[in-house]
């Protein structure tokens, strides 16, 4: 697959001292190859490629990542690009805020609706109204409503009525008599584009002008998809996507081209047939799960990007001397600031969860931290042992903390320093090991 392949291709630079022309070439001659293999389109695989070949030739001298890391990094960064930047939300800011979903039959948008419906109840507190707009097969009503029982959220739905329009713009209505806040309308597709199916879709959207027009779109459906998706945004020119069926080994090239062809952002993924199984689509962790790396990588570049060397050998030397004192604690979370919250940093590190908890500093903690940590002298920061309680009672009063929040640092930095010792020897060496490189 995908990701495979693209190991195989980055692999290709490990151990190589310097990213060269000629290593780039045969690395992105392999991720090209891996790209088209996914469906990703020809055209867009080459300008991709080219990029990259820029980017890595350029940045070469100004960093000190190994060269495969470098890749990697300049790979997972044009790929994130590539399929959107941040995530963005959709628009809820209409009351009731009106959402239309599009497709193909058989690409999920019932049980996207279902998803979204209970998405929207339990993350942002909304009720909606979902409202069946398929017409043509009795059972694409009744799938809605067994959608709508299992997760508590009401249908709306006429059953002798043909016109899509009329039960749309009737399910709007109903939406403001009921007090919901979010209309999600369900519609029929065609298994495949045409013109009886894009003047239905397009006459539902000039009568409910919704917020946002969704697309929805089966991931698995390769270079098809980009067809389609040109189809349906000819038409109705949509506000976002939906990838669904991304479980499985689904790699998402599809994701890559749909954004390149109609340059709209996806908004959600669909991982599976149950009502939970919706994600907010972010690109970085798309481009981390087609290039197969995992969180590890991630790590890396942070810490590499962040972590001042030199301070970290210091700091290494005087663990290991016994010496490790508040100075150090200091310059320690103004390292770990920089680097962002290290929970989320050292959590990515297989089995340092558990070494974390009841290590709970946070951004605010740290000001105070550093207050208390000021109000020492530099002999007790370099000796915390000295802290008897007449100290700590001075230490307390000259940084405007309680004698409870100067024990409590105290009992953080007991922690730290073990932690850090902790990792001097067994798991996280490798992690110090990486952090160095
Ligand atoms: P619609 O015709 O566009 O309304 O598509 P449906 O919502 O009826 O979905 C078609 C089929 O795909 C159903 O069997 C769904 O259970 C399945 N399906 C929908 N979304 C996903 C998904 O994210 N993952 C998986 N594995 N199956 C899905
Ligand atoms: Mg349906």
């Amino acid at each position: 697959n995908l990701s495979d392949k693209l190991d195989k291709a980055l692999h290709v630079l490990k151990g190589h001292g310097q990213i060269t022309e000629i290593n780039v070439a045969e690395t992105l001659k392999e991720v090209r190859r891996a790209l088209l293999d996914a469906d990703v389109n020809f055209k867009i695989a080459k300008e991709f490629t080219n990029r990259v070949k820029e980017k890595a030739l350029g940045q070469n001298v100004l960093t000190n990542l190994q060269p495969g890391q470098l890749m990697v990094k300049i790979v997972k960064d044009e790929l994130t690009e590539l399929m959107g930047g941040d995530a963005e939300g959709i628009d809820l800011s209409s009351t009731p805020s009106v959402i239309l979903m599009s497709g193909l039959q058989g690409s999920g948008k019932t049980t996207f609706s279902g998803k979204l419906a209970n998405f929207l109840k339990k993350k942002k507190n909304r009720k909606s109204l979902l409202v069946a707009c398929d017409v043509y097969r009795p059972a694409a009503i009744d799938q809605l409503h067994v959608v709508g029982e299992q997760i508590g959220v009401e249908v709306y739905s006429d059953r002798g009525n043909t016109d899509p329009v009329a039960i749309a713009k009737a399910g709007v209505a109903h939406a403001k008599a009921i007090g919901a806040s979010v209309v999600i309308v369900d519609t029929a597709g065609r298994l495949a584009v045409d013109e009886v199916m894009m003047t239905e879709i397009s006459n539902i959207h000039k009568a409910i002008t919704p917020n946002e027009t969704l697309f929805v779109v089966d991931s698995m459906t390769g270079q098809d998809a980009v067809n389609t998706a040109k189809a349906f945004n000819d038409v109705l020119n949509f506000d976002g996507v939906i990838l669904t069926k991304l479980d499985g080994d689904t790699r998402g090239g599809a994701a890559i081209s749909i954004k390149s062809v109609v340059d709209k952002p996806i908004k959600f993924i669909g991982t599976g047939e149950k009502m939970e199984a919706i994600d907010v689509f972010y690109p970085s962790r798309m481009a981390e799960r087609i290039l197969g790396m995992g969180d590890v990588v991630s790590l890396v570049e942070r810490a590499q990007e962040q972590f001042d060397e030199e301070q970290a050998r210091k700091i290494q030397k005087k663990i290991a001397k016994n010496k490790f004192g508040f100075d150090d604690f200091l310059s320690q979370i103004q390292q770990i600031k920089k680097m962002g919250n290290m929970k989320d940093l050292m959590g990515m590190i297989p089995g340092m969860g558990k070494a974390l908890k009841g290590l709970d500093i946070d951004d605010d903690a740290f000001k105070h931290i550093e207050a208390i940590i000021h109000s020492m002298t530099p002999d007790e920061r370099s000796n915390p042992s000295k802290l008897n309680t007449s100290r700590k009672k001075r230490i307390a009063k000259g940084s405007g903390r309680s004698i409870q929040d100067v024990n409590q640092l105290l009992k953080q930095f007991d922690q730290m320093s073990k932690m850090m010792k902790m990792m001097q020897g067994g798991g996280g060496k490798k992690m110090m090991q990486m952090m160095q490189n």
